[in-house]
This record gives structure tokens, C-alpha cells and sequence, in this order.
């Protein structure tokens, strides 16, 4: 039998193959980042032909680094950005418009007019979200609204809809001779579309958005064969047999199974994602109920989430939009010039404010300013920025829970700079843990994949391959936490009511 299991992480910023072994450990990957296109204010685009390239390169990248063959790989699991949709055409293959990114805000008039007099929570009983530019069904709607003839085509039974993952199964499995159009119960539930308890399409709410059925795609389990690689690709034959959306995916990679195990991710945006095991949790105090895997036959385990839009993609604003960095890590180099923010407060509501506000008329503000601030100022409210909207979303998942969480698993890239892990702890007044395989978004993907073809036995299994690698233990004077947070609250509401 062959010794790994490959994934592929379709993620906002890049795509990567990842091969891991059976203890969970990679063994060699390849990396490609694709073009963020931002063609107005508040649009965010990519290139979904160039995404599907970049696929094919770094699953040729990663197995030749690591020296193998198709016949290594026993599965190959997918993970993506979520709400990024994708609508081509299925006789040709191509793209009728760029992918809508997730954090892209076009589509504020589409969210108001279905909102209509029943307000933002018009479906969320039924799909556990608010409408919200954030979820990929009002990008369908822009698309077939705007570009010449898609919705004709669309009516016709010629377009299709996915997710990244979706995209990226189809082509793999063949695309125009015979691609799979499939996507998983977890991508599915970030539509806007998917009935929480019965799994499937509502019929009902694709009528309101005007979205023809025939464009959306078979909704399976996270877990089970999809299809097999084509007969040109190179791990041909190889069975596809695991999506989750990359939050989910890292959820379960960090092996949080059980009821009342929570993960967050700190990557472009952060994800906190709260295990409430079979039971559909609705949220009082606006977070998202989403699910959280399914594995083949067996029931559906559901989530509570508290999204975060901006907070890695801060520190790039500030690498490539001032420019008083080169590089992501330099904002810890800076931020340690000084010993606290000294009185600044920045929030990133670059695309509104996610949870739990749920805010589309906010945008970004940074307050607090007087002579003495300088740049190491600036850093530490950006990366104290990151930890606050955290801890509003932990006290949310507590109050929804009631249960407070007695300590935080992290990963992404943002947990590699020790001033955020440290303020982090800091600030919710819980360790803050960190796995030795940070990469858990792929491995997680990786894990589905592998269940589904007898390569792990069970979850017990994964269980065992979770290892500790480092450990932030909280030392500040409740005082100044509660002085911190209290500024952070009164710095969020400055930044209310910017849209016109
Ligand atoms: P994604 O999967 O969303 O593309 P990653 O988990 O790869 O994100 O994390 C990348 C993000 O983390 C980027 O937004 C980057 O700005 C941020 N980042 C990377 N290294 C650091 C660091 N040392 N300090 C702060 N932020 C960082």
C-alpha cells in the first residue's frame, strides 16, 4: 500500500500540495501564489484558470521534491478558501468571470434587497447565516446578473457553480470529459443554500436568489470517493477522497472531535471554530452555524463560528500598502521597539466587520493618535488588533456555550509571531496552544482523505498524531486587560455607518 496521503490546500493567498505520512508529518510540499485583482474599492478577484494551474504545478512541485510517484500517494484530499465562487461553463470549461473572492463587498445591494422588511436573518434558521456579502450565494446572483448572457446560459443548463474545491475536483477528475461536480457538506453550508438539518439544496431559497438549480453541485459527505484523477494528470487514478473548507479542515486537523474543542486560525482573516458534536447550536450572539464535517454514512457534525475578515491581511496592508515593512514577519521586529501601543487602537473593518457584529456599513479606522505615536505604535495596535476581535469572538462562543473555554488551539500563519501569541493570552486570559504540525488545514484535508481509503482506522488514530509544541500562558493584571478591551470597544464603534 502506498505510504501518504497528498492535499491540496486551495487557499486565499496561494495554493499548496502538501504530502504527509501517516504520523501526520509533511514530507515535502509545493507553493504557488496566485494574483489578488482588485479591480474597485471593495472588489477582490482571482483567476480561476490561473488557481487550476497552479494546482497541476505544485502537485508536480511536491512530488518532485519528496522523489515519488502516483503510486506513494493512497489519497489526495482537497481544502479551500470557502465562499470564493466560481461559475463556468461546462461544455467549454472556462470561467465566464473571474472567482468572487470571499471578502469581496459588491454585492451590499443584492444582501439589502433580499434582507427586504424581514432584515438580514431572513434564512439563517434554515442555513445558520445571516445574509451577508461574506457567503457565496449573492456571488452567484452578481454574476449572472452582470455578465452578458450567463443568465440565459445558466437557464439553458450550461453553467456551473462551485467553491474552489469544487473547481479544482471537476478539473481534476477530467472537467469537460466527464469532471466530477461535487462538493462537501462543509463548503456547502457557506452558501447561503444548504438546508442545516437535511443537508441538501433548498429549493425555496435558490428561487429568492433566482439561481437555477442545475448550476449547483451534488452535495457529499467530507469523506468518501469523489472520483479519480484523470488519465493525463499525474497522480492518474488516485482517488479524491476528502473536501472541508479550510477552517473545518484545520478544525480537524488539530483533531478537535469532541464536543466543546475550539481551534483558532490566523491566516488573511482568523476562523474560530467551536465542535457542538451532532447538535445544531443557532447563536445568540452572532456567530455562524456551520458544519463541521460529516464522514461518509455517519451524522453530521455541526459547528459554531466566529469569522474575522482582516487580520494577516492587516499585516500585508502594511507591508504593500505603506510599506513600513518588507516582509510579514517585520511587524514583529517593530512592534518590539516599543513597549505597548501607546494609546492606538486599529480597526481593520476593511470588508465591514464579521463576527460578531456582522457591520457591512463599517469600515477601517485607527484612533487614539497623538504626536507621540510612531511606527512601532502602529505595528502593536496591528497586531493587537488580531487579538481583540479574538477575544469578542471567544466571549461570544462562551455566552453561545456556556462553557468558557479553559484554553485556545492555534495555527496559520500569524502564529508564528510570538508578540501576537503572548498579547493573545494576554488579552482572553487563557493559555493559547500551538501544535507541532501547523499546517493543519491541509493536514486535516489530508486526514478525510486517508479515512475514507482505510489509510488511518479511525479518529483515534489522528488523535494520537496531535503533539504540543509550544505554550502561551497569560500574565497580564486583569486591570489592564479590562482598560484594553474597553478602549478596543469604543474604537469599533467609530467605525459604524461609512457606507452611504
Ligand atoms: P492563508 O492560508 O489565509 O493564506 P496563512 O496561514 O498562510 O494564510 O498566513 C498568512 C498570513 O499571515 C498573511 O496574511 C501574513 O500577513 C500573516 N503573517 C505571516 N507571518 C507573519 C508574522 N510573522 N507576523 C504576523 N503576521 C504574519
Amino acid at each position: 500500500m502506498a505510504d501518504y496521503v497528498l492535499a491540496i490546500d486551495q487557499g486565499t493567498t496561494s495554493t499548496r500540495a502538501i504530502i504527509f505520512d501517516k504520523s501526520g508529518s509533511i514530507i515535502d510540499s509545493g507553493q504557488l501564489e496566485h494574483r489578488q485583482i482588485f479591480p474597485k474599492a471593495g472588489w477582490v478577484e482571482h483567476d480561476p484558470m490561473e488557481i487550476w494551474n497552479n494546482t497541476r504545478e505544485v502537485i508536480g512541485l511536491a512530488l518532485s521534491k519528496a522523489d515519488l510517484t502516483r503510486h506513494d500517494i493512497a489519497a489526495i484530499g482537497i481544502t479551500n478558501q470557502r465562499e470564493t465562487a466560481v461559475v463556468w461553463d461546462k461544455k467549454t470549461g472556462k470561467p465566464v468571470y473571474n472567482a468572487i473572492v470571499w471578502q469581496d463587498t459588491r454585492t451590499q445591494s443584492i444582501v439589502d434587497k433580499l434582507a427586504g422588511d424581514d432584515g438580514p436573518d431572513r434564512f439563517k434558521d434554515i442555513v445558520g447565516l445571516p445574509l451577508a456579502t461574506y457567503f457565496s450565494g449573492t456571488k452567484i446572483v452578481w454574476i449572472l446578473d452582470n455578465v452578458e448572457g450567463a443568465r440565459e446560459r445558466a437557464e439553458a443548463g450550461d453553467l456551473l457553480f462551485g467553491t474552489t474545491d469544487s473547481w479544482v475536483l471537476w478539473n481534476l477528475t477530467g472537467g469537460v470529459d466527464g469532471g466530477v461536480h461535487a462538493t462537501d457538506v462543509t463548503n456547502a453550508s457557506r452558501t447561503m443554500f444548504m438546508d442545516l438539518e437535511t443537508l441538501s439544496w433548498r429549493d425555496d431559497i435558490l428561487e429568492a436568489f433566482g439561481v437555477p438549480r442545475s448550476m449547483m453541485p451534488e452535495i457529499r459527505s467530507s469523506s468518501e470517493v469523489y472520483g479519480h484523477a484523470e488519465s493525463s494528470s499525474l497522480l492518474r487514478e488516485t482517488p479524491i477522497a476528502g473536501i472541508l473548507g479550510d477552517q473545518q479542515a484545520a478544525t480537524f486537523g488539530q483533531a478537535a472531535f469532541e464536543q466543546g474543542e475550539a481551534k483558532n486560525t490566523y491566516g488573511t482573516g482568523n476562523f474560530l471554530i467551536f465542535n457542538t458534536d451532532t447538535e445544531i447550536v443557532r447563536s445568540q450572539n452572532g456567530l455562524l452555524t456551520t458544519v463541521g464535517y460529516k464522514l461518509g454514512d455517519e451524522p453530521a457534525h455541526y459547528a459554531l463560528e466566529g469569522s474575522i475578515a482582516v487580520t494577516g491581511s492587516l499585516v500585508q496592508w502594511l507591508r504593500d500598502n505603506l510599506g513600513i515593512i518588507s516582509s510579514a514577519s517585520e511587524v514583529q521586529t517593530l512592534a518590539e521597539t516599543v513597549e505597548d501601543n501607546g494609546g492606538a487602537y486599529f480597526v481593520p473593518a476593511f470588508s465591514g466587520l464579521f463576527a460578531p457584529y456582522w457591520r457591512s456599513d463599517a469600515r477601517g479606522a485607527l484612533v487614539g493618535l497623538t504626536r507621540y505615536v510612531n511606527k512601532g505604535h502602529i505595528a502593536r495596535a496591528v497586531l493587537e488588533s488580531t487579538a481583540y476581535q479574538t477575544r469578542e469572538v471567544l466571549d461570544a462562543v462562551n455566552a453561545d456555550s456556556g462553557v468558557p473555554l479553559t484554553e485556545l488551539k492555534v495555527d496559520g500563519g500569524m502564529t508564528a509571531n510570538d508578540v501576537l501569541m503572548q498579547f493573545q493570552a494576554d488579552i482572553l486570559g487563557v493559555p493559547v496552544v500551538r501544535p507541532v504540525v501547523a499546517e493543519t488545514t491541509a493536514l486535516g484535508a489530508a486526514y478525510a482523505a486517508g479515512l475514507a481509503v482505510g489509510f488511518w482506522s479511525g479518529l483515534d488514530d489522528l488523535s494520537k498524531n496531535w503533539q504540543e509544541d509550544r505554550r502561551w500562558e497569560p500574565r497580564m493584571e486583569e486591570a489592564d486587560r479590562e482598560r484594553l478591551l474597553r478602549n478596543w470597544r469604543k474604537a469599533v464603534t467609530k467605525t459604524f455607518d461609512w457606507v452611504d
